[in-house]
C-alpha cells in the first residue's frame, strides 16, 4: 500500500482529486460573489436613473410655478401701476382673481417706495408692514430684481412661506415699490411628497448660495453651503457621490433653476439605499455557507465511503493474497493434509497425501478416513469428533495405508475446523517413514559402536593386563642376569643389561598407563551428584609431598559447587593438571598455582593455572592424544597419557577440556562440568 498518497491513490492523483475538491467547493462562492456584486450595480444604476428622473420632473413643476408666481407678481405690479387710484377692497379683489389661478401663491402685498401697504390680499395688519419691511431689506439687500428670501412666518397665520418679491420702478428708474408674493414651504413639500417614489430620499429646494427654502423630509435649519453640489464652482446640473460627511455617503442628483437662483437636489442616503441590498447580500452569503456545509458534509460522506470502499478492496485483495499463498502452501507441502467432513468423509486432499498413499489426483476425495487409517472405524467417527471439539487437537502416531496396501508409519496432527456451521477434521500428516528408518540405522550403529568400543576397551585391558606377564619374566630374567653374570659381564655388557631393564621397566610403566586410560569410564559406575570440594582436597593431598619438595604455592577456591561426576576420576583429573603444573614449572621462579571456578547456566567452569613453562599453541591439539609427549624423558618424566586420561574423564562428564598459554609465562587448563543444582 502506498502510504505517501491516500491508501489507493498514487500521491499525484491524491494532490489533484484535493485540488478539483476544492475548486469545486470554490463553485457555490464564486456563483454567490458574483450576484452580490451584481446586485450592487443594479442597485447602484437604478438609484442613478431614478434620481436623475426624479430631479428632472421635480425641476419642471417647480419651474413651472415659480413662472406662475412671478407672472402673478408681474401683472399685479401692472395693476397696481394702472389703478393706484382704486380702493384697496377692490384692489384685494383683484389680487384675489390672480391669485385663483396659481395655487401656489399663499399671500400677495404690494407696498410703496417706503414700504406702506398699497394692498393685500390677506388685508394689512402692523405684522404685515414688518414682514413687507423685512422683506423689502432683504431685496434690497440682495440686490437681485427678483428676490426669493429666506422661508419665514406669514403675518397673515404664521405659517411658514418663502417670500418672492420684485421692485417697481418710476419711468426714471427709481424704486416706486415693492410687490411681494409668498409660497407656503407646504406648498413645496406637497410637490416633492407627490412625486418622492423612493425611499431613503431626500428633496430639497435651496439657494444656490445653500439656503435651504422647502426640504422632505424636514430640515433642520442648516445650510448646505458646504455641500459639493452647492459650491460655487459646481456645474448647472449634474450627478455627485458625495462621502464627505462621516459615517454616511450619499448620491445626489441636482438642477439649477438658472432664472430663480435656486437649486433642487435629490439625494439618496448610499448607506440606507444599499440596505435591501446588504440583507439580500447576507442572505445570499448564509445560504452559500449552507450550501458549502452541505457540500462539505456531502463530500466528507462520498470520501469516507470510498475510503471504506478502498480498504474493503484492499482487504479483500490481501485476503486472495493470503488464500492463494495458502492454496500454494498445501500443494506444495511436503506433509500430507486432508480435511473430512462431520462423517469423516474426505472432502479435501493436498498433492502430498495423494502422492504418499499412492493415489490419482482428487482419488482420496469422497473415500471415507478409515480406508486411509484403518485404526478408524465410521462407526466411531461422531464420538471422536466430539471428543476432538473438547480437546481442541489430536496428536497421535498411526500407520496409513496406501492404496496398493502399503504401510506409511505417520505422525497426525488433527484439528477442529469451523466454516459456515459445519465442522471439519483437518489432519496434517507427516511422513515419518524414512525418519523411523533413519532412527533405526542410527541405533544399530550406536549398538554397534558400543559393542566395538566395549571390546576394544577389553581388548586393551586384556592385552596390557597379559603383556604385563612375559615383561614381568623379561624383567625377572634380565635381573637373574646381572646377578649372576654380572661379575663376568664387561662394562658393555652391563650397560646392556641395564638397557634391556630399563626397556622393560618403560614399557611396565605404558601399559599400565594404557590399564588406566583403558579403566576409566570401564566400570561404568553412574555419574552422581557429588562435592568437588572433596576431589580438590583428596589431589591436594596426594601432591603434598611433590608440592613441598618444589616449594610451591598452591591457591584453591573456599567454595567449591556440587557437580555431576564420579569422585575418583574428578580427583585423578585434578591430580594430573596440578601435578603437570608442579611437573612443567619454570627453573627460575616458584611455583604458583591457582584453582578457580566459575558458575553459570548451568555450568561449572574450572580453571587450573600455573606460571610454568607454558606450550606453544601450535600444541594445544596433540598434548591430548595418547603417548604424545613435548620434552624427553631425560628432562621431563613421563608418558604422555595424563592429558589423555583428562580429556576421556571430563568428555565422559559431558563437559569440555581446552586452554590457554604464552611459552615462558604459564599456562591454564579450563575445564566444564554439569552443576548439580541445575538438575
Ligand atoms: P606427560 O606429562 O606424561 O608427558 P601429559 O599428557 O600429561 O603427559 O602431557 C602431555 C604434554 O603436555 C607434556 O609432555 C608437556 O609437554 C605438556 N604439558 C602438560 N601440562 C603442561 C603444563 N602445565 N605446562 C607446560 N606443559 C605441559
Amino acid at each position: 500500500m502506498n502510504k505517501q498518497g491516500n491508501g489507493w491513490l498514487p500521491p499525484v492523483r491524491s494532490r489533484m482529486m484535493g485540488v478539483i475538491v476544492a475548486l469545486g467547493l470554490l463553485v457555490p462562492q464564486t456563483v454567490t460573489s458574483y450576484e452580490i456584486w451584481r446586485q450592487y450595480e443594479t442597485t447602484c444604476r437604478l438609484a442613478e436613473r431614478n434620481v436623475n428622473i426624479l430631479v428632472d420632473l421635480l425641476a419642471g413643476e417647480i419651474h413651472h410655478d415659480l413662472n406662475a408666481v412671478d407672472q402673478v407678481i408681474d401683472q399685479t405690479t401692472l395693476d397696481i401701476s394702472t389703478h393706484a387710484e382704486r380702493p384697496a377692497a377692490e384692489m384685494r379683489r383683484f389680487m384675489r382673481e390672480r391669485s385663483l389661478g396659481v395655487p401656489a401663491i399663499f399671500g400677495l402685498m404690494v407696498v410703496d417706495a417706503q414700504g406702506n401697504a398699497l394692498a393685500s390680499l390677506h388685508g394689512f395688519s402692523p405684522r404685515h408692514q414688518s414682514f413687507a419691511d423685512r422683506i423689502r431689506a432683504d431685496a434690497q439687500a440682495s440686490g437681485r430684481p427678483f428676490h426669493i428670501g429666506a422661508p419665514l412666518p406669514d403675518p397673515f397665520d404664521g405659517t411658514l412661506v418663502v417670500p418672492f418679491a420684485r421692485f417697481r420702478h418710476t419711468a426714471q428708474g427709481e424704486i416706486d415699490g415693492l410687490t411681494i408674493a409668498s409660497m407656503s414651504v407646504q406648498y413645496f413639500r406637497d410637490r416633492f411628497l407627490q412625486i418622492k417614489s423612493l425611499p431613503h430620499i431626500t428633496l430639497t429646494l435651496a439657494h444656490v448660495d445653500g439656503t435651504i427654502l422647502a426640504q422632505t423630509p424636514e430640515n433642520d435649519g442648516t445650510s448646505l453651503a458646504t455641500l459639493p453640489e452647492f459650491q460655487p464652482h459646481a456645474a448647472d446640473s449634474g450627478l455627485v457621490f458625495d462621502d464627505s460627511s462621516a459615517g454616511s455617503s450619499r448620491m445626489v442628483a441636482y438642477r439649477t433653476l438658472r432664472p430663480f437662483a435656486l437649486r433642487l437636489t435629490v439625494s439618496v442616503d448610499f448607506d440606507e439605499l444599499l440596505g435591501p441590498w446588504r440583507s439580500n447580500a447576507l442572505r445570499l452569503v448564509l445560504a452559500d455557507l449552507v450550501i458549502t456545509l452541505l457540500l462539505i458534509l456531502a463530500l466528507r460522506q462520498w470520501w469516507r465511503g470510498w475510503q471504506r470502499e478502498a480498504a474493503r478492496l484492499q482487504s479483500q485483495k490481501d485476503e486472495e493474497l493470503s488464500l492463494s499463498m495458502a492454496r500454494f502452501a498445501l500443494s506444495n507441502s511436503a506433509d500430507m493434509v486432508v480435511f473430512s467432513d462431520e462423517m469423516g468423509v474426505i472432502t479435501y486432499a493436498n498433492q502430498s497425501a495423494h502422492d504418499i498413499l499412492g493415489y490419482d489426483p482428487e482419488g482420496l476425495v469422497g473415500l471415507h478416513v478409515a480406508d486411509i487409517d484403518p485404526a478408524f472405524h465410521p462407526s466411531q467417527w461422531p464420538a471422536k469428533t466430539d471428543e476432538l471439539r473438547q480437546a481442541g487437537t489430536f496428536r497421535f502416531e498411526a500407520e496409513l495405508r496406501g492404496k496398493h496396501g502399503d504401510v506409511i508409519p505417520a505422525e497426525v496432527a488433527v484439528s477442529l475446523f469451523h466454516w459456515n456451521g459445519r465442522d471439519f477434521a483437518c489432519a496434517i500428516i507427516r511422513d515419518m517413514a524414512e525418519r523411523k528408518q533413519a532412527e533405526a540405522m542410527l541405533a544399530e550403529r550406536t549398538r554397534r559402536l558400543e559393542a566395538s568400543n566395549t571390546e576394544l576397551e577389553q581388548f586393551a585391558y586384556v592385552a596390557s593386563h597379559d603383556l604385563r606377564e612375559p615383561l614381568r619374566m623379561v624383567n625377572a630374567f634380565v635381573g637373574l642376569l646381572e646377578r649372576r653374570y654380572g661379575d663376568q659381564l664387561d662394562a658393555e655388557g652391563r650397560d646392556y643389561v641395564t638397557f634391556a631393564r630399563d626397556g622393560a621397566q618403560r614399557m611396565d610403566r605404558l601399559i599400565l598407563d594404557l590399564l588406566e586410560y583403558s579403566r576409566v569410564g570401564a566400570e561404568s559406575r553412574p555419574l552422581g551428584v557429588i562435592d568437588l570440594t572433596h576431589s580438590a582436597e583428596a589431589a591436594r593431598h596426594d601432591l603434598s609431598m611433590a608440592a613441598a619438595e618444589s616449594g610451591a604455592l598452591l591457591e584453591m577456591p573456599v567454595q567449591w559447587p556440587m557437580v555431576w561426576g564420579d569422585q575418583g576420576e574428578l580427583t585423578r583429573l585434578l591430580v594430573n593438571l596440578i601435578g603437570n603444573a608442579l611437573k612443567y614449572r619454570h627453573p627460575d621462579r616458584t611455583p604458583k598455582i591457582r584453582l578457580a571456578v566459575e558458575t553459570g547456566d548451568g555450568i561449572a567452569t574450572i580453571r587450573v593455572e600455573d606460571n610454568g613453562i607454558g606450550i606453544s599453541p601450535q600444541y594445544f591439539d596433540r598434548i591430548f592424544r595418547i603417548f604424545q609427549r613435548l620434552h624427553g624423558r631425560e628432562r621431563y618424566e613421563g608418558t604422555g597419557i595424563g592429558l589423555a586420561i583428562c580429556k576421556k574423564i571430563v568428555e565422559r562428564h559431558g563437559g569440555r577440556i581446552w586452554l590457554a598459554s604464552v611459552p615462558d609465562q604459564g599456562t591454564t587448563f579450563f575445564f566444564t562440568l554439569r552443576l548439580a543444582t541445575a538438575h
